[in-house]
């Protein structure tokens, strides 16, 4: 890491300095009538400070916040919003508690694991607040009943760790003319910012386009360090209370990035876009998506032509190798990976090195060549890959070392 200095990563822009005057804005919410003893006591900490005092915290009990997300960035979020008062929260995700999430998933527990992850959510925010209302959206959030939900609530703060969940969240609140608070964690990295059209970018405005399919890993396939979570939700949720009572300068119109490996914070300045489709002078974009995976594409165009009768199931390769087939069953994925769980007979040869074209001559012309990734993403770039250099019977396996761990040998931990 020592070979990073700042403004080294040519699309991080304009660094921001301490005290440069940024943006200022008038509190989000009205004060609530009063406050009752119990409050005055629990929240006396912020009563004192002189920029919040009693009309800050009253701002906080009127104010309705939306998480989109009880994972990563959504369990401090929460857990810091209920604990400052704000009012009403709302928590929307539609997953399960898995024993994976617990190493960062923090707003859930041991106990937890196989319930929903917004009823788990919602008894840890009623323990650690019972004056907090909460409202739980135990549903899959969609281009259908994205409007409605944004609409009840003053602010959203977004923990989703996925393109097209983002961009949604990110359209709705611009056409919705509502502030949401942004976050993004990955390995040691992490970023945040305040995305609010009437006063500045919006995420669009930042990554017009999503990236291309199997460019950007998702934690769940190149991991995250848990206490990451705590470090960018923190951010989030230090910009939601602002924003609520119109304390301080937020962070509109710039990027927080956060490199735990340096310990460094740095602000970057970020424009509002006036080509943005969304939020700019002449938009494309009036209205939400038929279908942001659509959007966001899961593979590639080539990958999704290459798996075109060219996919095995799990099963189908237990199969083929119970019966002997004369086959290589070639690992795709990243050796920290391959350590953690493997397919018997499997060797590693992770896609980078395919896609180069550096490992085509390890790869026999006249056996049955099998590849398989953690989820089949990557399985099926390298397949594409592997195609175009000549090998035209090879296959990839539907759903990668996940569902050989399903359907095959459940023994094996899924990661
Ligand atoms: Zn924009």
């Amino acid at each position: 890491m020592a070979d990073r200095y700042p403004g080294e990563r040519q699309w991080l822009g304009t660094p921001t300095y301490p005290g440069e005057s940024t943006v200022s804005l008038p509190p989000l919410v009205e004060p609530a009538a009063e406050l009752t003893v119990d409050e005055v006591r629990r929240y006396s900490r912020h009563l004192i400070i002189p920029d919040v005092r009693v009309e800050g915290q009253k701002r906080l009990k009127n104010s309705r916040v939306l998480c989109v997300g009880a994972g990563g960035l959504g369990s401090p979020a929460l857990m810091y919003l209920a604990a400052a008062g704000v009012g009403t929260l709302g928590i929307i995700d539609f997953d399960t508690v898995d024993e994976s999430n617990l190493q960062r998933q923090i707003i859930h527990g041991q106990s937890d694991i196989g319930r929903s992850k917004a009823e788990s959510a919602a008894a840890s925010v009623r323990e650690i607040n019972p004056y907090v209302d909460v409202v739980v959206h135990n549903t899959v959030l969609d281009r259908d009943n994205v409007r409605e939900i944004f609409s009840q609530y003053d602010l959203i703060v977004d923990g989703t760790d996925n393109f097209a969940t983002r961009y949604m969240v990110n359209d709705a609140a611009v056409l919705l003319g509502k502030p949401y608070v942004w976050g993004s964690i990955y390995r040691f990295d992490g970023q945040a910012s305040v995305f609010w059209a009437e006063h500045g970018p919006c995420y669009r405005c930042l990554y017009p386009e999503p990236p291309p399919p199997g460019m950007v890993p998702s934690c769940a396939e190149g991991g995250v360090l848990g206490v990451l979570c705590a470090s960018v939700g923190s951010i989030q949720v230090t910009e939601a209370i602002k924003l609520l009572t119109g304390i301080g300068e937020p962070l509109v119109g710039r990027l927080m990035v956060y490199d735990a490996l340096e310990m460094t914070y740095r602000g970057v300045k970020i424009r509002k876009d006036p080509n943005c489709a969304l939020c700019g002078e002449h938009p494309t974009v009036t209205d939400l998506l038929e279908d942001y995976e659509d959007f966001c594409g899961a593979i590639s165009d080539e990958a999704a032509d290459a798996v075109v009768d060219s996919t095995i199931t799990a099963g189908e390769l237990k199969e083929w190798q119970d019966a002997g087939k004369d086959l290589i069953l070639v690992d795709v994925r990243e050796p920290a990976e391959y350590d953690i769980v493997r397919i018997p007979g499997s060797v590693l040869i992770p896609k980078d090195r395919i896609l180069s074209g550096d490992a085509l001559a390890e790869l026999p012309q006249d056996r049955q060549v099998v590849l398989h990734c953690k989820t089949g993403v990557r399985s099926a770039e390298a397949l594409a890959a592997l195609k175009a250099a000549g090998f035209r019977d090879a296959v990839h396996v539907q759903g990668g070392v996940l569902s050989w761990i399903k359907q095959v040998d459940p023994s094996l931990p899924a990661y």
